[in-house]
């Protein structure tokens, strides 16, 4: 799903509340007017007096007038609450409800989009994510040091150490000031888990997150670019754009022209725009430089947090220890 796909979902979802809040309210006002009868007439009252204040806002001297109308909305109001508690509603029964009071659910509040939107952008995305990635989603609560607990003790250390590195980086995250992360070690040793915990906590913010293998990503690009078609080329400007770039086992995608020069593009991009990126692999810097040459690898290396991960692969523990 692309940023504006998310986008106008979440933006759908925000105006659904806001009908169902108005729903909900007309459902309400039917059948408290054929159970309290008197309520009726109190709500016609209070439409005349609407009508009645903009016929005279217009005037000269109208002050008292609409100071009377006002008064009297007042009263009309405050006995339909008493009618309202009365036959044992709560008096704010007849409001509207609705489901942001900052916003009043349209998603923007001074022109600006509402906690609540960005909240929705991220649960999307979330749930994208969540089925593009074939992963249910990790959170920092399901990750385990125990699984590293039989390595030696500065191993150990070094891992717990990344543990609250990571949470940190996603407690704190801002796409204009984080920088990147270069997860560095063999397969199974929890890289995946705590990236996706990481892109978890950062979409809940409202953030955009990419989130992918480099194999996958390589075979999209490569395939956008084949076709070539309007809706499908929309891959790279995402990569690009998104606020948080998280790519799973780099140098494991195929070795070609293509997929180097891509990885340049997107790597390079990202690093000049001082965009945030969060990177899985088990290349050694040897290996890294011999694939992608010298100046990427510098590039990531001096741009990065360096965390080695350490210990046995905790996957297999966890089959083991499941089964
Ligand atoms: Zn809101």
């Amino acid at each position: 799903m692309t940023q504006e796909e998310i986008y106008a979902r979440a933006i759908g979802q925000i105006q659904e509340r806001r009908r169902n809040a108005e729903r909900t309210q007309e459902t309400r006002t039917v059948q408290i007017h054929s159970e309290i009868p008197e309520t009726a007439e109190l709500d016609r009252q209070l439409r005349s007096a609407c009508l009645d204040i903009m016929h005279v806002l217009g005037r000269p001297d109208n002050q008292e007038r609409i100071a009377a109308i006002e008064r009297h909305c007042k009263e009309a109001d405050a006995m339909l609450r008493q009618l309202l508690t009365a036959n044992g509603y709560p008096a704010d029964y007849l409001d509207l409800h609705y489901t942001c009071p900052l916003c009043d659910d349209t998603g923007f509040v001074n022109g600006k989009p509402c906690k609540c939107l960005k909240q929705e952008i991220g649960r999307i995305g979330a749930e994208a994510l969540n089925a593009h990635s074939q992963l249910s989603l990790s959170q920092f609560s399901d990750f385990s040091l125990s699984y590293y607990a039989d390595l030696p003790e500065k191993q150990f250390y070094a891992m717990q150490q990344v543990f609250t590195i990571c949470q940190r980086y996603a407690a704190v995250f801002e796409p204009q000031t984080s920088g990147n992360l270069f997860l560095w070690g063999g397969t199974g040793l929890g890289k995946t888990h705590l990236s996706l915990a990481i892109a978890n906590e950062v979409l809940q913010k409202g953030y955009s997150v990419i989130y992918d293998s480099a194999i996958n990503l390589m075979h999209t690009l490569d395939q956008e670019q084949f076709r070539r078609t309007k809706e499908s080329s929309d891959t790279l400007p995402s990569l690009l754009e998104c606020d948080l770039l998280i790519l799973d086992d780099f140098g494991t995608e195929f070795d070609t022209a293509f997929s180097r020069s891509m990885m340049y593009t997107i790597i390079n991009s990202r690093v000049n725009a001082r965009k945030p990126m969060i990177i899985n692999t088990n290349l050694t810097p040897t290996e890294m430089k011999a694939r992608y040459g010298d100046r990427i690898a510098s590039r990531l290396s001096s741009s990065s947090q360096i965390l080695p991960f350490y210990g046995e692969d905790i996957r297999m523990k966890m089959k083991i220890e499941n089964s």
